[in-house]
């Protein structure tokens, strides 16, 4: 998964761009569920979130690293329970 680092300045951009509605406002800055992110495996080749986000606040998670395999599943899991 991914997760938004304290740079951002809630533009709200990047979230109508998640396929799996993983991004919402948080307390204090937007947030990422990462039950939710598949780093936009399943749906693109690269992340959404990162291509729109104007501030680069956008990071690899290193408390939820997980294989193409794992997050294809989670993908299937995810696309399946919809
Ligand atoms: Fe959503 Fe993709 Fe960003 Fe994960 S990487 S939060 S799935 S847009
Ligand atoms: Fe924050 Fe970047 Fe999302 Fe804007 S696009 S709300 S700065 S994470």
């Amino acid at each position: 998964a991914l997760v938004i680092i304290d740079d951002c300045i809630n533009c709200d951009v990047c979230e109508p761009e998640c396929p799996n509605s993983a991004i919402s406002p948080g307390d204090e800055i937007y947030e990422i569920d990462p039950t939710l992110c598949t780093e936009c495996v399943g749906h693109y080749d690269e992340p959404q979130c990162q291509n729109v986000c104007p501030v680069d606040c956008i990071e690899l998670d290193p408390e939820h690293k997980e294989s193409k395999e794992e997050l294809m599943e989670k993908y299937t899991i995810i696309t399946s329970a919809a």
